[in-house]
């Protein structure tokens, strides 16, 4: 038997052979792992109530917001790929309006496209908010005969 046969039916074998193991990835989005409590991802930002004070950028030490010149208000911009996710700015915004989030995969086409001005900080921050929740929340757990398995959760 020529060996690249050979070696397609031992792939096919060994493909047959895992089927025994539960799957280790995840068909993500529909299924995501559970965020441990205090997960910081994306700030939301509510521009209905932002009194455009300037504090989350003075206090900001990524430089990741930045206050924008609107006609005569002044509001903030940010950019996702600055972001350290302390958490600072959401903290001293006296108007709350900032909130943390646990999104942490946002998708963005190119690394310009992280910097949002104030309308696109809202608009992507509303849009956020109503995504749909992943179908299944998974957590890993140790298992001693598989290593790793996924307990669903919610
Ligand atoms: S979470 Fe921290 S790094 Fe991110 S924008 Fe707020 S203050 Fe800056
Ligand atoms: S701290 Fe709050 S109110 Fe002040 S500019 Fe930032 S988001 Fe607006």
């Amino acid at each position: 038997m020529p060996s690249s046969i050979r070696r397609h039916i031992d792939a096919i074998v060994t493909g047959f052979k895992h089927l025994r193991y539960p799957p280790l990835t995840l068909s993500y989005p529909e299924a995501v792992e559970e965020r441990p409590p205090g997960y910081r991802g994306f700030i939301l930002y509510e521009p209905e109530k932002c009194l455009g004070c300037g504090l989350c950028a003075q206090i900001c030490p990524a430089r990741a917001i930045k206050m924008h010149v609107q006609g005569r208000k002044r509001r903030p911009g940010y950019s996702m790929a600055r972001c350290i996710f302390c958490g600072l700015c959401v903290d001293i915004c006296p108007a709350e309006a900032l909130e943390p989030s646990s999104i942490h995969d946002e998708a963005f086409e190119v690394v310009e496209h992280m910097e949002l001005d104030p309308e696109e900080w809202g608009q992507r921050s509303r849009e956020l908010r109503g995504r749909k929740p992943a179908a299944r929340v998974v957590r890993p757990v140790i298992d001693e005969v598989w290593g790793i398995r996924y307990e669903r959760v919610g």
